[in-house]
């Protein structure tokens, strides 16, 4: 007999890393395209011109900082959930 699968979204989140992104740029269909060209994890995706954030790859993360190159300067924030301190510009 098989287990039962996990679900709701909260299986799915990192368990080291969070990524904030304002919300009035979740709709920006060039930074949706920018940020998932740019990070190196697949941690963002272009939903159709919405900027996706992909749960399960979260804690893919390398501290890059190439997301937050390629937002505006406070609107995106990578949060380290192991020491409470986070990246942003
Ligand atoms: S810091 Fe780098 S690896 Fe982490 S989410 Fe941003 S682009 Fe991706």
């Amino acid at each position: 007999m098989s287990q039962p699968r996990p679900t709701g979204d909260e299986n799915l989140d990192g368990i080291f890393i969070d990524v904030e992104i304002d919300e009035s740029l979740v709709g920006d269909a060039e930074l949706a395209r920018k940020l998932e060209e740019a990070c190196p994890v697949d941690i963002y995706a272009d939903a159709g011109g919405r900027v996706e954030i992909v749960r399960p790859n979260l804690d893919e993360c390398v501290l890059c900082e190439l997301c937050l190159d390629a937002a505006p300067d406070g609107k995106l924030a990578v949060r380290k959930l192991y020491d409470g301190t986070e990246l942003r510009r």
